[in-house]
């Protein structure tokens, strides 16, 4: 292996937090690689509006995301298309890719999370003819239709009531009896006339006539009456699970799959660390994420310094007063 194969960093995911971290990587002078298996930008892509974000009152997810993209490669970033499908640690980190296998003194994992499915019968069948994940990609074939959007945090309000723009009605269905959502969300969701609540009730079936979406059935948990709801789409936004399959039996995850990491983003690989949502304990907003990308670089950078030393665990330890316990 030639040094000039071995990267300072490589970052696997090119969402919010690995591109942050690449902006700080590359302008700190490290040897940056990012390794994203899609396009750059993230989850925050396949959002309509983000208005939370400081400099921007309002802004597309696509177009934020771009921004990011573009940002990272300004400082000389290298960002490469690749899932990455395992890692070691031998000495340096030995990173394996779809594509080929790469080599570097310290990785950042990056890879955030992806929607959690109903797992209810007709859910596979009919995703991406009436089922879907993203309101931004799919809402405008809505236009004048029904739709049914199933959860009750940020995501669900949020696109609920984009979909708004071009659905008749949308309908959303919650498991308990109050939304989880920002308040400012609710509320708008509350006044809007086009949008209406079921509450107390899950999803048991996507059902449809063999081509389409037809309707839900829905049953009231408190009761235990069942319904059908008559609809064209039914958009999911039940919760994120964590893009750790690739990372099981290496790192270790907390019980719901998240990378555990101490107080200093390092995982329990040596010269491993990770940042973002796929962190146990992270907070999954964008403002949120980009920090934590920035500040994993500055402990990559402590990491980096000290590695040429015999056991820069003990040193790390010593300059910290502590290793930091996993969370
Ligand atoms: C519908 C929706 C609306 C949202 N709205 C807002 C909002 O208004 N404001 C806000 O602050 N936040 C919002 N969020 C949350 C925000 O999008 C996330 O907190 C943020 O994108 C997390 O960034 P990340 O880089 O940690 O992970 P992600 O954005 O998930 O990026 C991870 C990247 O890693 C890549 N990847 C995964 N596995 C691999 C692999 N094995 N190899 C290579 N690459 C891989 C993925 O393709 C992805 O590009 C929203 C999220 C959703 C889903």
């Amino acid at each position: 292996m030639s040094p000039d194969a071995v990267y300072d960093l490589a970052i696997i995911g090119g969402g919010p937090t690995g591109l942050t971290a690449a902006i700080y990587a590359a302008r700190a002078a490290l040897k940056t690689l990012v390794l994203e298996k899609s396009v750059p930008g993230g989850q925050i892509s396949a959002t309509m509006t983000v208005e939370n974000y400081p400099g921007f009152p309002e802004i597309t997810g696509a177009e934020l995301g771009e921004r990011f993209h573009e940002h990272a490669r300004k400082f000389g970033a290298e960002i490469r298309t690749a899932t990455v499908e395992s890692l070691h640690w031998e000495g340096y980190v030995h990173i394996v890719t779809d594509g080929g296998e790469t080599f570097a003194r310290s990785a950042l994992i990056a890879t955030g999370a992806s929607h959690r499915r109903l797992g209810v019968p007709g859910e596979a069948t009919y995703y991406g003819r009436g089922v879907s994940n993203c309101a931004t990609c799919d809402g405008f074939f809505y236009r004048d239709k029904d739709v049914v959007v199933v959860g009750g945090g940020d995501a669900a309000v949020e696109e609920g009531t984009f979909l708004t723009r071009f659905a008749r009605k949308v309908t959303v269905i919650h498991r308990r009896d109050a939304l989880r959502a920002q308040k400012i969300l609710q509320q708008r969701a509350f006044d809007n006339p086009k949008m209406a609540f079921v509450w107390n009730s899950v999803v048991e079936e996507v059902l449809g006539d063999g081509e389409r979406v037809t309707s839900v059935k829905v049953k009231n948990i408190i009761t235990g009456e069942e319904s059908v709801i008559p609809t064209d789409g039914v958009f999911v936004y039940v919760g994120m699970v964590p893009n750790t399959g690739f990372l099981k039996g290496i790192l270790e995850l907390d019980e719901q799959g998240f990378i555990k990491a101490d107080c200093c983003y390092r995982t329990s690989m040596p010269g491993v660390f990770t940042a973002g949502d796929v962190r146990s304990g992270s907070w999954r907003q964008v403002i949120a994420v980009a920090a934590e990308g920035a500040l994993a670089v500055r402990e990559i950078e402590f990491y980096l310094a000290e590695e040429h030393l015999e056991e820069p665990d003990l040193l790390w330890a010593r300059r910290r007063g502590s290793k930091g316990s996993m969370v």
